[in-house]
């Protein structure tokens, strides 16, 4: 009996926080101090939200509000379409606390997909309402099945596009033994040959892909140096596949030739591109190939192994980082909002955002890549973007992120399909 009134008030108190959509019709005003609507920022403007949708945007005066409509004030706030993670991996957990080749040989399905929940909630809350999740790294299609307990309710967390296995090449990927009768766990799923890749570009799909990611180069080199794994007519073959689904193709590159192969190939995004020439940014630019950048994954596994940001002199890594940076926005790729969180604490997402702009990126283009870019970039309908008729995913966070990019880490509110789940 005691559990039947505990699990009737967790029902009824998790319930609306939990629920997929508010198909009511229910108004909701948000009253901030500024909205930036997803392309420009614009003063003593005022939202209304019913059931799901985004009914009103525009000049306070403007905006008709029914007499029932729940008020929400927001002074000193700015109001934004919900974040959109670009590059998470909900089923990883920062490598300072365990590394990433324990992670995949010594925590069970279970325990990873445990995690995974708490980071979703923790994603959710820093108001990152979508996270296009690149891989599971070993955890086989959880994905799919925790994108389905977030659609159904069951768990708090944003919207997911998901990759499931990711692709990489035979031999290429880790974890590795030396004890070749090892059958060990891969972070990835092997395929070769245009047969081979063809038919795990397919069987992912089949498993519940939203999108294909491909680990074009790794460290198997010679003396674990980064080189290129699959051939651009694999890479061809894959692509033309994802997108004859209607799927993006998400690359991981850190080498030069893995980018050209992928460019060749017309791949969506570019992921890391630190092998980023200008002649490959100008390729980058006439196809419509994004990048993300991560910049954040790189700088938290060198504090990781030691480095002190602001003390110690800067290592290679993200000297070669601001220059592809720096070049990429010389050519006008589009640029994604994506940190390969995961790496470092799910939640603190909003940490990429403030690199893009202490490396070069004007504030306000750092928020159009975080909504409407990352929202053009992945195909993604009525989001990104506060104009009527849009999905009511929005958030607010005190004071002006563009005169300080730090806010972006204190949400005051995070509304998820007209439902707000933090206030
Ligand atoms: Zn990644």
């Amino acid at each position: 009996m005691k559990k039947t009134i505990a699990t009737i008030i967790l029902l009824i108190f998790c319930l609306p926080i939990f629920a997929q959509s508010n198909t009511s019709e229910t108004y909701i005003l948000l009253k901030p101090d500024r909205i930036f609507d997803g392309e420009r920022m614009h003063a003593a403007w005022w939202v209304l939200i019913k059931g799901n949708h985004i009914e009103a945007v525009g000049e306070a005066t403007t905006i008709k509000v029914p007499a029932n409509a729940k008020v929400i004030d927001l002074k000193g706030a700015t109001l934004m379409p919900g974040l959109i993670e670009g590059h998470s991996h909900l089923f990883l957990h920062p490598y300072n606390e365990t590394s990433w080749n324990e992670q995949v040989l010594t925590e069970s399905r279970a325990e990873r997909t445990a995690r995974a929940v708490n980071h979703a909630r923790a994603t959710l809350m820093a108001g990152f309402t979508t996270v296009r999740d690149l891989g599971t790294e070993g955890a086989a299609y959880d994905d799919v099945g925790l994108k389905t307990a977030i659609n159904k309710g069951i768990i708090a967390g944003p919207r997911m596009l998901v990759a499931t296995r990711a692709i990489v090449a035979t031999g290429s990927y880790g974890p590795k033994s030396e004890v070749a009768e090892a059958e060990i766990i891969k972070g990835g799923e092997e395929a070769d040959g245009i047969d081979g890749i063809t038919k795990v570009v397919r069987s992912q799909i089949g498993h519940g892909a939203d999108v294909v990611k491909i680990y074009v180069d790794y460290h198997w080199g010679l003396n674990s140096t980064a080189a290129p794994t699959f051939t651009e007519e694999e890479l061809k073959v894959a692509v033309q596949v994802a997108k004859s689904s209607g799927r993006m193709v998400a690359v991981h590159s850190s080498t030069t030739e893995g980018m050209r192969r992928a460019i060749a190939a017309g791949v969506t995004t570019i992921e890391h591109g630190n092998g980023g020439t200008p002649e490959l940014f100008k390729l980058m630019k006439e196809k419509g190939i994004a990048l993300c950048p991560t910049l954040n994954a790189t700088e938290s596994i060198l504090s990781y192994s030691g480095w002190k940001k602001g003390t110690d002199p800067e290592p290679a890594a993200v000297k070669q980082k601001h220059y592809i940076f720096t070049e990429a926005l010389k050519a006008g790729v589009a640029i994604c909002m994506g940190g390969d969180v995961g790496v470092f604490a799910h939640g603190d997402n909003a940490q990429e955002m403030i690199l893009m702009a202490e490396y070069g990126m004007k504030p306000l283009d750092v928020l159009r890549s975080a909504t409407s870019v990352n929202a053009a970039v992945f195909a993604l309908k009525e989001l990104g973007n506060i104009k009527a008729g849009y999905l009511a995913d929005l958030v607010a966070v005190e004071g002006n992120p563009v005169e300080d990019m730090k806010v972006l880490k204190k949400m005051r509110l995070v509304v998820k399909d007209g439902v707000v789940v933090k206030e």
